[in-house]
């Protein structure tokens, strides 16, 4: 029923948006759900909404994924041309390694991550992780050249094509592009319909600050359903033991039922779960002490907030630039939230306890 269309996939994740800076993604997906569906509007902070009018309207299903990527921005380009930085969202360090970025200035110019060589480090430095502030950003041009392009304040993304590996596919920001892309799929096929409930795709921004862009969308919506999309962690690893996994890739679509800023509700875990069986879609269960999401606050900040779940896509090597997902869990998710979307009055959630 759902394809993988990699090249749309790709033009998705390599198209920057920055914590703060999302308006080039915003306007890719501006150009790709307008024509389909029958409302679209940002927002005063930048949100990206869409809207499906529904057999009934009296009740609105919010479907939400964060279009922000986690990134930097300039602070100071020094007398060399060598750039330092801030990170927007949360980064390791010590992946940033040898890593390629781009600086989105006038135009964009490209960089490399730099640290002190090892040959150079004594011997109590090699046994210490890097930290942010160790690295500057290297762009080959000289400082004179360099402020043709590029100012303090201009956001940075990292640099990292997508690739297909067996059944998966590895690329930077699938965090949150793959949500965003498996959403664009369903409004697309959704607009196609006609739902239940009017259908609110939502696009926020700035959810690797704080989920700031969810609050704001939650409050102006006011949904009644929530499901949220968002990747989270498999460490189905060489070294982890099966109660770290987290998830497992290829298992299938993983059902949220708690992270930091949610408890899902368990009305809606056990609708997602019944839709699942019934379509026979791979589902697992998900889980994440640390870490929250967008579900938080579009679970919280409408007027009497809504009841509210989340689908999430196993990724390893999350917050890296070679984050891995699998092909089947990708469709899996695909068709969960259609039929979910398509099936949520059928569910009796006046008379199921919780
Ligand atoms: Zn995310």
């Amino acid at each position: 029923m759902f394809e993988i269309d990699i090249p749309k996939l790709r033009q998705c994740c390599s198209t920057p948006g920055p914590p703060g800076y999302e308006h080039r993604i915003r306007k890719l997906l501006t150009q790709w759900l307008e024509p389909h569906v029958d409302e679209l509007y940002t927002d005063n902070i930048g949100n990206l909404i869409t809207h499906i009018r529904g057999r009934d309207s009296s009740r609105r299903v919010a479907l939400a994924a964060h279009m922000d990527e986690i990134g930097f921005i300039v602070h100071h380009i020094d007398e060399e041309g060598f750039v330092r930085f801030y990170p927007l969202g949360g980064f390791d360090p010590k992946t940033l390694t040898a890593q390629r970025v781009i600086i989105h200035g006038r135009e964009d110019i490209l960089g490399v991550m730099g640290t002190k060589p090892i040959h150079l480090m004594r011997e109590e430095e090699r046994k210490q992780l890097p930290k942010i502030e160790d690295y500057f950003i290297d762009t080959g041009r000289k400082r004179d050249d360099l402020l043709q392009y590029i100012a303090v304040g201009d956001p940075i993304t990292r640099e990292r094509d997508l690739v297909e590996m067996g059944d998966c596919i590895n690329a930077k920001s699938l965090d949150n592009r793959l949500s965003v892309y498996i959403l664009t799929e369903v409004l697309t096929r959704l607009a196609e319909t006609e739902p239940p409930y009017d259908v609110y795709g939502i696009f926020t921004v700035q959810e690797e600050l704080g989920l700031r862009g969810a609050y704001t969308a939650a409050h102006s919506i006011n949904p009644d359903f929530v499901l949220n999309l968002d990747v989270t962690i498999a460490f189905d690893v060489p070294g982890a033991q099966p109660h770290e996994y987290g998830t497992r890739l290829g298992h299938g679509v993983a059902i949220k039922i708690m992270d930091a800023t949610v408890v899902s509700d368990p009305r809606m875990v056990r609708f997602l779960r019944q839709t699942a069986e019934k379509h026979q879609i791979p589902h697992q269960d998900e889980l994440l002490p640390k870490g929250g999401t967008d579900t938080g606050p579009l679970q919280r900040a409408g007027r009497s907030g809504a009841i509210s779940g989340a689908l999430s896509i196993p990724t390893r090597h999350l917050h890296q630039v070679i984050e891995t997902a699998h092909k089947k869990d990708i469709l899996h998710t695909m068709q969960l939230l259609y039929h979910a979307a398509l099936e949520i009055h059928n569910h009796p959630w006046a008379d199921d306890p919780f």
